[in-house]
């Protein structure tokens, strides 16, 4: 359904993410002029406050994470708040919470970024004071549950107040600018789409790697681990997006039909397909850090790590194996997808001593964003001693290619999304529940098999069996 809303109701007002993230996408967005003049926003949680108190609690944030150019902006923005205390297990509550919202014939976008077990009282909640209607779209942060069967419980209990068309489910790497870059890349180029099934690719490596330990996330991370944490979601939309067949359009109905077909045809992983780790106490960057167990003041069988090797199987992908690495406390911060393309078929510099390397395409997300294809190039010389061939970069630094446009974060593409409408960045439910059912078996076998992490380093690349996973089908890991 096709409308710009007039109103943003953000639940979750006072939390870390609202402070970090989605109160400076907002003011970003506000400071060019991207959204609407008479866009209201109107926060909630429990904290008591008014209007006057949240525009300070707001203004405290900003001037903490928006970064300083962007502090001018911050007066006129806070002009645009208002706030409503509510607690979300109290039905009676979201009659004041709709009177300060107003009217939604003119469109109104909610934003729950509240944990997951209050989203169906909140659902309830809406509903009851009329803030579901026709003109309201809904955005969820994840976790969508912690499995198939809670996920459906939450896709259920909000499905049964919005239609799939105006909810948002949120997967902030679908916001960030490589990723989509990665689509311009294959759909809008001729040079790479040819090339891109198993006839050409040996295989392809997707890393997220971590130097954090658990950051405050205690209560959360250790109910959740690598697996579901970073895999369930992040991982897979990035390997579907580089798996898919070309949509036929760029919409939200075209790339999520795509993303499904691959999700649905991961096979299931064997029990050798995976490892999983836990890291001990060991240094980042030369300071010294604790071990998961210290950090989190107990033993726990959590994983902070997880590799695995994954396959699609369709016609494209046949034999073409993907390996996903992720981990915290890892040696670098880094989320990264290379694209290893096989050899030439024939080398006709062989005679002559030269070896050539395989082409390879790295894709860059963060921290830095570029893209770089190893290519082969002769050693100039006049080759009396041997022609000599050597992998030279071509390299795209988003930065310099593109320095007019501003870097925007996730969330400020995602929030203007979510309030002007458009689903394509937004993952659908038929994804997520694929996402589960893969996420799922891996669980499930992991029990069967009583497989429990192995240690690492903090400061390394994971538990050598990591390695040995990619090494014993003569594949090394990019570092
Ligand atoms: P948080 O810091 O714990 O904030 C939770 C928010 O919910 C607070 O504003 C809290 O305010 C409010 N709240 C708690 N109980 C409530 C109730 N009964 N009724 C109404 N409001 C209530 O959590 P967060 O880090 O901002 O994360 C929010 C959601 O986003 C979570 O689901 C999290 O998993 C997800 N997420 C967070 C991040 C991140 O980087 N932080 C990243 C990805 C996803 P009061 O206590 O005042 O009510």
């Amino acid at each position: 359904m096709s409308f710009t809303a007039d109103c943003l109701l953000l639940f979750g007002a006072t939390g870390d993410l609202a402070q970090r993230m989605l109160l400076p996408s907002l003011c970003a967005l506000d400071a060019d002029d991207l959204v609407a003049p008479d866009l209201r926003i109107v926060g909630t949680a429990r904290q008591p406050l008014d209007d006057e108190g949240y525009r300070a609690f707001a203004r405290e944030a900003l001037e903490k994470f928006l970064p300083e150019d962007r502090q001018p902006a911050i007066e006129g923005f806070l002009q645009r708040l208002y706030y409503q205390p509510l607690d979300a297990n109290e039905t009676g509550h979201f009659a004041d919470l709709a009177a300060k919202v107003g009217p939604t014939e003119q469109g109104l976008s909610i934003f729950l970024s509240t944990a997951p077990s209050l989203f169906g009282p909140t659902i309830a909640g809406l509903v009851a004071s009329g803030l579901a209607g026709e003109n309201v779209r809904i955005g969820l942060e994840k976790p969508l549950g912690t499995d198939l069967g809670t996920s459906r419980l939450i896709n259920d209990a909000v499905s049964a107040a919005f239609p799939e068309d105006r909810i948002f489910r949120i997967d902030h790497y679908l916001g960030k600018e490589t990723v989509q870059n990665l689509l311009a890349l294959r759909f809008a180029n001729l040079l790479f789409e040819p090339l891109w099934n198993a006839a050409h690719i040996d295989h392809v490596q997707i890393t997220v790697g971590e130097t954090v330990g658990l950051e405050g996330r205690v209560g959360f991370y250790d109910g959740a681990g690598a697996l579901r944490d970073m895999v369930q979601n992040h991982m897979l939309q990035l390997l579907a997006l580089v798996a898919m067949e070309p949509p036929s359009n760029f919409n939200a109905t075209a790339v999520r039909d795509e993303k499904v077909k691959v999700l649905r045809s991961l096979r299931v992983v064997g029990r050798d397909e995976a490892v999983t780790g836990q890291y001990r106490a060991g240094a980042i960057g030369g300071k010294a850090v604790p071990g998961y167990d210290e950090e989190l003041g107990k033993d726990s069988d959590t994983e902070t790590f997880v590799a695995i090797k994954a396959h699609v199987d369709n016609w494209r992908w046949q034999g073409v194996p993907f390996y996903l690495r992720t981990g915290k406390r890892l040696y670098k911060r880094v989320t990264e997808i290379v694209v290893q393309f096989r050899p030439v078929p024939h080398s006709i510099f062989a005679g002559r001593g030269a070896r050539s390397q395989p082409n390879k395409l790295i894709i860059g997300i963060q921290p830095e964003e570029n893209v770089s294809l190893s290519l082969m190039a002769k050693v100039p010389g006049l080759d009396r001693g041997g022609l000599r061939l050597r992998e030279v970069p071509l390299d795209i630094a988003m930065d310099d290619a593109f320095a007019g446009p501003k870097n925007r974060i996730a969330y400020e593409r995602l929030l203007l999304d979510l309030i002007e409408g458009d689903q394509t960045l937004f993952v659908r439910r038929d994804e997520v529940e694929a996402q589960w059912e893969w996420i799922d078996a891996i669980r499930e076998s992991w029990g069967e098999h009583g497989i429990t992490p192995k240690s690492y380093t903090a400061g390394s690349w994971g538990p050598s069996a990591a390695i040995a996973l990619a090494e014993r089908d003569g594949v090394t890991w990019h570092e």
